[in-house]
């Protein structure tokens, strides 16, 4: 009893929530003497879950993001109630819902020899309690508190995952002239934009794998697995529909977006570096408009914008 309060008290004083999700399957991976152990994060694009594997044990290192969920996790996702499942005569798989408030956040997928006893059963059960509250409030550090997008700090991590998956696009997205709007109209109908700006963000890139807020009136959206002409195409639909969108008092917003592919080889910064120089040229273009950088390079156009920006900022 000591030994799991003692753990407890270890787990929630972690605040970095990979951190969290490693010490937490390392407690359970032990106590419940488990041969296999996986932890999933659910997210949600439009309501359809997609599960996401953080940590494995025995450790698969970056592998773990290519795992594939197994039928029982899809039900205890669906039922929210635990799963079990032989596995020959003397060992079962267990997937254990993790709640966050009223959804469940994650799923505990545990291979382990038969049976659980009643007290074991019990101690993975409040453990689990205590991981899922821990880790919700931890995930309030992840988003902005206006726009409720993930915040800046958030994205070096699912950029990272989203790398190593695969190759994709980065968008950089800037709210056109929007000082205007604050000395127009005032900075609570600026912030209004905002998060109007936010929702519809969300609602159209659904499929991407994060949406930002980067600071001010700075979004960046990730979209692992796509290629430029289709990112292109997905974000000036973004665009457009902002163009076509009345904003309250304010009316007519535009917005201007920069686009680069990413690969496994990019960091972050140097992803979003290269998104934010077509984003220059989309400014200097006139704006509402969508850029790529691949595109711009292979046509030269960017190291002519380059060259008028150094004249600029030599007077
Ligand atoms: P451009 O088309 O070149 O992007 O021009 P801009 O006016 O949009 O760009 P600029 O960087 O000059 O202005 C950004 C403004 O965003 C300045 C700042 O006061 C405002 N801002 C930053 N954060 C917030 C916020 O949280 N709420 C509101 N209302 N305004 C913000
Ligand atoms: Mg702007
Ligand atoms: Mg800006």
């Amino acid at each position: 009893m000591t030994d799991l309060l003692e753990t407890i008290a270890e787990l929630t004083h972690l605040r970095n929530r990979h951190e969290l999700e490693r010490a937490f399957a390392a407690v359970v991976f032990r106590l419940a003497e488990a041969s296999e152990l996986i932890l999933w994060r659910v997210g949600r694009r439009s309501g359809e879950a997609k599960l996401r594997a953080q940590v494995s044990l025995p450790p698969l290192g970056a592998e773990v993001l290519l795992l594939q969920p197994v039928a029982e996790c899809r039900s205890c996702l669906e039922s929210a109630t635990p799963v079990r499942s032989r596995i020959g005569s003397l060992a079962a798989r267990h997937v254990y819902p993790i709640h966050d408030g009223s959804r469940v956040a994650g799923l505990l997928e545990l291979v382990r020899p038969e049976p659980f006893t009643r007290l074991e059963e019990h101690m993975i059960a409040s453990l689990i309690k205590v991981y899922g509250n821990h880790a919700g409030l931890l995930d309030y550090g992840e988003r902005d508190e206006l726009t409720g997008l993930l915040n800046r700090r958030s994205f070096s991590t699912l950029f990272h995952q989203a790398s190593i998956r695969r190759c994709g696009v980065i968008g950089v997205a800037d709210i056109d002239f929007f000082k205007r709007i604050n000395d127009e109209f005032g900075h609570p109908y600026g912030d209004e934009v905002l998060i109007l700006m936010a929702r519809l963000m969300e609602q159209t890139l659904e499929d991407s794998d994060g949406v930002f807020r980067f600071g001010g009136e700075e979004f960046v959206v990730l979209l692992g697995g796509a290629n430029p002409d289709d990112a292109w195409r997905m974000l000036n639909d973004f665009r457009a529909i902002v163009h076509a969108t009345t904003f309250p008092q304010v009316g007519r917003v535009t917005i201007s977006i920069g686009l680069s592919s990413f690969s496994p080889n990019d960091t972050g910064a140097s992803a979003f570096g290269r998104a934010d120089e077509a984003l220059y040229v989309a400014k200097q273009r006139g704006r509402n408009q969508v850029q790529c950088h691949e595109w711009l390079v292979k046509d030269g156009s960017l190291a002519d914008a380059k060259k008028a920006n150094s004249v600029v900022e030599l007077f």
